[in-house]
């Protein structure tokens, strides 16, 4: 028997125990993943930071501070989310117990991607354990340093049979996906969701898709500037522009599009700039330098920050290895480039990138970027964009960057999305009561908060009469007569 199999059969063997469903047990297993997150921070920035090159401080914003809040959400609300959920009843119900009772699926496949791999990996398994069920848990091996860590220390933490971590490939993912599962909550690309899909098919297990898409950026006339760019730049180049929510590409009009440009530049360094003033203020013993105050074991960090070359800057990271790069680049073929552009294959480094004047039918604009360029399409107006948006596949994120409401409520109106957003970058993805998903080829179903204890129970419906008052029932029984449906 292939470990793989191994691991599915005993997490089913366990869960058939009933061991996952006590909701003291569910609290104890989240509280044990908030530990191991707080005992194992350093283990977890450094596979981070040998991963995708990111910073400590980096890895703790956009990876574990969410996922730490989730769970203590789900810790906090279970009991609520758990409860029966009282219906409404019909006439001849009225007496009766009528009410909705999540309950676990069982086993469910949890498979993560690369870009945030503790983030799009751990937040699904908060709403399998939250909700009650056993989970196999399969990093990407492609963010190697994170997967071992996970593998190693997790089920040091976590019930080892109910949540086993199986690390591995493509081949390891395919053993797993012969497997009979009762949900599958897969993170990736829309290419694999689709083999993922097909898997599943087999079994009939229901899916969960966290895909991934083109994000289009519409940005209004009427509109500061300065600040949208600022958050535009900040979202697309996080994390080296490997973030499924990332404004894939701006549309704007021709008249402001070397503003756009402009603003972007400025955004790019003064965002670097930033951190130098951390580091002056570091230096100078500021009062103001909270990273003295805080954090003082992270001298060595800030002293990176010295520069405003995002090469040398800390936050900036890399792309994740040199198949992606080659990738990436390739993309750039055929653009004008406006901001950045240059490139070290050896460090696996491209520059926060901006391109103007794109076409339609150039490479860039035929698939998801996933890295730092920013390609600009010019539309004639808020018409042609909206025609644009529509002409394409469904994406994770629509955006807008405008001051008139209207034309945002009419871009919401108008278009369809997993998400949409006006005036700021993927900070939804914060807000656990709202769920997190895709439509179309972005993907299907949803997670965080409510949403994933939701989607990962069956919603069972409860009807529970008493064996008295059967004079109610007569009307349904033979002989069926008009006087019976006249009642
Ligand atoms: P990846 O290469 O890490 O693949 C994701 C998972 O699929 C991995 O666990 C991998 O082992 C598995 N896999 C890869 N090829 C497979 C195959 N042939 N058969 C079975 N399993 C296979 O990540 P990726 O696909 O490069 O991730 C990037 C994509 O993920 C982007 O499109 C991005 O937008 C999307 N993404 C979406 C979200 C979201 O929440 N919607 C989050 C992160 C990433």
């Amino acid at each position: 028997m292939s470990r793989e199999q191994l691991a599915v059969q005993q997490a089913r063997k366990s869960f058939l125990t009933g061991r996952s469903r006590p909701l003291a047990f569910r609290v104890q297993q989240l509280k044990n993943l908030l530990r191991f997150i707080s005992e194992r921070r350093r283990d977890i920035s450094d596979a981070v930071k040998r991963d995708v090159g990111k910073s400590e401080h980096a890895t703790e914003l956009f990876e574990t501070l969410g996922l730490e809040g989730e769970i203590k959400l789900a810790i906090d609300r279970m009991a609520e989310w758990a409860a029966p959920r009282p219906v409404e009843k019909t006439l001849v119900t009225l007496s009766d117990e009528v009410y909705i009772q999540p309950e676990p699926l069982g086993v469910v496949l949890i498979i993560g991607a690369w870009n945030y791999p503790w983030a799009v990996t751990l937040q699904p398994l908060v709403g399998a354990i939250a909700a009650g069920n056993a989970a196999v848990i399969k990093p990407s091996e492609v963010s190697s340093h994170s997967s071992q860590v996970m593998e190693n220390l997790l089920p040091q933490y976590l019930d080892k049979d109910l949540y086993p971590v199986v690390a591995g490939g493509v081949l390891e993912t395919q053993e797993l996906l012969k497997q009979r599962f009762d949900h599958i909550f897969y993170t990736g690309s829309s290419t694999v969701g689709k083999l993922v899909m097909e898997a599943a098919a087999d079994h009939l297990t229901p899916v969960t898709l966290e895909l991934g898409g083109k994000s289009p950026c519409y940005i209004d006339n009427n509109c500061d500037l300065t600040v949208a760019c600022r958050r535009i730049t900040w979202g697309k180049f996080v994390n080296c522009g490997q973030t499924c929510i990332a404004p894939d590409y701006i549309l704007c009009e021709p008249s402001i599009q070397s503003r756009v440009v402009g603003e972007i530049k400025k955004s790019i360094k003064a965002l670097s700039t930033r951190a130098i003033e951390a580091q002056i203020y570091h230096t100078r013993q500021d009062p103001r330098c909270r990273l003295c105050k805080e954090a003082p074991e992270t001298v060595q960090h800030i002293t990176e920050f010295y520069t405003d070359n995002p090469k040398t800057f800390a936050d900036y990271g890399r792309i994740i290895n040199q198949q992606h790069y080659k990738r990436i680049m390739t993309l750039m073929e055929g653009s004008t480039v406006a901001v950045g552009g240059d490139s070290d294959e050896s460090q696996c480094y491209i520059a926060p990138t901006v391109l103007k004047d794109v076409k339609v039918e150039s490479k860039v604009m035929k698939e998801e970027i996933f890295g730092p360029l920013l390609p600009i399409v010019t539309v004639s107006g808020v018409d042609e964009a909206i025609q644009f948006i529509n002409g394409r596949e469904k994406p994770l994120v629509v955006y807008v960057f405008s001051h008139n409401s209207k034309l945002i409520k009419r871009v919401i109106a108008e278009t369809s999305s997993g998400a949409f957003l006006a005036n700021d970058c993927l900070v939804h993805f914060t807000v656990s009561s709202l769920p997190f998903g895709g439509v179309g080829n972005s993907g299907m179903g949803c997670y965080h908060g409510q949403h994933g204890f939701d989607q990962l129970s069956h919603m069972r419906s409860c009807l529970i009469k008493r064996l008295n008052m059967e004079g109610v029932n007569s009307m349904r029984y033979p002989p069926h007569t008009a006087k019976k449906l006249s009642w």
